[in-house]
């Protein structure tokens, strides 16, 4: 734990109320890492001015700060430990202001997104980029990790969305670059920086995102492909026939479906299942599109798809939905495991699932794979799974997922940021010259080391 008068300074500095030691902690959700509150003192700063000063005071001291938004990352890079000192910014969360013309919204760092797409729905706009996790990530967080998500493939990730942030730096100097225009060619641009970069370099305090036009949502479909290859045939087709109208395209192979739609008891998914396809896909279209009948009745006579269903309320969408997005399904089923996060160029997709798949199965019969991801972006989530101990796999596991991504170009972190998790591989898969830059920064801007250690690097 943070020395004693170290506490008292730093409660100080944001005011009692803006002080939790562990007691206090004990009451939060650590969310999906377990470790995320162990440091037990946090500050929740209420301003800009706070957060300075609680930078600069933890870097003459030299104590670590982890940020924290929603909690809702998927690997380590909330985690903290003993004698660090979390920085909530919960609290930092007032201002949402949409600039109509300008199509943009500013929002403080510890707005959630949903929050975000809420105040950007009321003028017909939407932030353009969409997670699951949107009640509780915040845009901080997603700032911090470079969020991607079911909308990637259509307007980018949070590197694409962002035009402008503020940031404080370890030092506590405030970078300001909140732009609301695109071209802006003023040097090195600093805000890029930040972004992906989980923490390591400042903490992130404000952020302006572009906006796009809200779509209408029209019709929804689960639709059973007999193989990979089938899939990917049809990610392009649907992509020629809808064109902007394909609002979301997601993947989930079968044990994944099979598993979510037995817990949600979603009936109408057991006569999908008879055709028994190796992975469904969730298909959205926008209220403009052509139908969504059409398209599959082609698919169909092509031998792409084996069924489909077509959600006929918002009831059955709403079940199509959760269980796309209900992922912890895996972990209530599947305690153990190796999660992985990757992105395979489409084109590679199916070779690079079934090459995996069988050479998983080669190691260990008792492996179960479970994939589901954005397909449209090559992005798969693979849990590699048993319900025997399979822990004197993981480097044999990592080794097959990894070897098969390098040689058809793919990228071991796709979306949910290195954290802990990946930091060996990227050790081991990068470039030493990209290593030897990164750490180059890392020592400029935070010399002392004091933000998130032990994440990215
Ligand atoms: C069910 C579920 C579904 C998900 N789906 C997706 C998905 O589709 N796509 C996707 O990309 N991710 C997804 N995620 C992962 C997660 O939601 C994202 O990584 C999100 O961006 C994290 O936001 P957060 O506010 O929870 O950040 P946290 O988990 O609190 O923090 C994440 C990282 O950002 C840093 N950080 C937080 N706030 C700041 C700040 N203000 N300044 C600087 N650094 C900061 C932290 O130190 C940490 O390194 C999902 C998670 C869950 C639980």
């Amino acid at each position: 734990m943070i020395e004693q008068q170290h506490q008292e300074q730093l409660r100080e500095i944001v005011g009692e109320n803006n002080f939790k030691g562990a007691n206090a902690l004990g009451l939060l959700d650590p969310g999906k890492n377990a470790q995320s509150l162990d440091a037990g003192v946090a500050v929740l700063p209420e301003t800009i001015q706070q957060v300075s000063n609680v930078l600069s005071y933890c870097n003459e001291h030299s104590i670590p700060v982890v940020s924290q938004g929603g909690r809702t990352s998927l690997a380590g890079a909330a985690n903290t430990a003993e004698g660090q000192l979390i920085l909530m910014t919960t609290r930092l969360n007032k201002m949402i202001e949409v600039d109509v013309d300008a199509a943009v919204v500013k929002a403080d760092a510890g707005v959630t997104l949903q929050a975000v797409q809420e105040a950007a729905a009321e003028y017909g706009l939407s932030p353009g980029i969409n997670i699951p996790a949107r009640g509780t990530a915040t845009i901080g967080g997603m700032v911090g990790t470079n969020a991607g998500g079911l909308e990637a493939f259509r307007y980018g990730v949070m590197r694409n969305r962002v035009l402008g942030l503020e940031a404080v730096l370890p030092n506590g100097d405030v970078i300001s670059d909140m732009k609301v225009v695109s071209k802006a060619n003023e040097g090195y641009d600093i805000k890029q920086l930040f972004i992906g970069s989980e923490g390591t370099l400042g903490v992130v305090t404000k952020a302006v995102l572009k906006l796009e036009p809200a779509d209408s949502i029209g019709e929804t479909a689960l639709v059973a492909c007999p193989t990979t290859e089938d899939a990917v045939a049809l990610l392009r087709a649907a992509r020629a026939f809808f064109k902007s109208d394909l609002l979301f395209l997601e993947g989930m192979w079968s044990t994944y479906a099979k598993l979510g739609a037995k817990e949600a008891d979603f009936k109408a998914f057991n006569q999908l299942a008879e055709s028994d396809p190796v992975l469904y896909l969730v298909v959205e279209t926008s209220a403009k599109a052509e139908p969504l009948e059409d398209f599959l009745a082609k698919m169909a006579e092509q031998e792409k798809i084996v069924d489909a269903l077509i959600a006929k309320n918002e009831g059955e969408r709403r079940m199509i939905w959760h269980i796309r997005e209900d992922s912890f399904v895996i972990e209530r089923n599947f305690p153990a495991g190796f999660p992985f996060d990757v992105s395979v160029p489409i084109t590679h997709l199916a070779d690079y699932a079934n090459r995996v798949e069988k050479e998983l199965a080669a190691l260990d019969d008792s492996i179960v794979l479970i994939i589901l991801g954005h397909l449209m972006d090559g992005n798969l989530h693979l849990s590699i799974k048993s319900l025997a101990d399979v822990s004197h796999h993981q480097a044999a596991v990592k080794e097959i997922v990894n070897r098969n991504l390098m040689e058809f170009g793919g990228s071991f972190s796709a979306e949910h940021g290195i954290g802990t998790e990946k930091r060996g591989t990227r050790q081991k898969l990068l470039p030493q010259a990209n290593l030897n830059l990164m750490q180059l920064l890392k020592d400029t801007i935070d010399p002392n080391g004091i933000m998130n250690p032990g994440k990215v690097l």
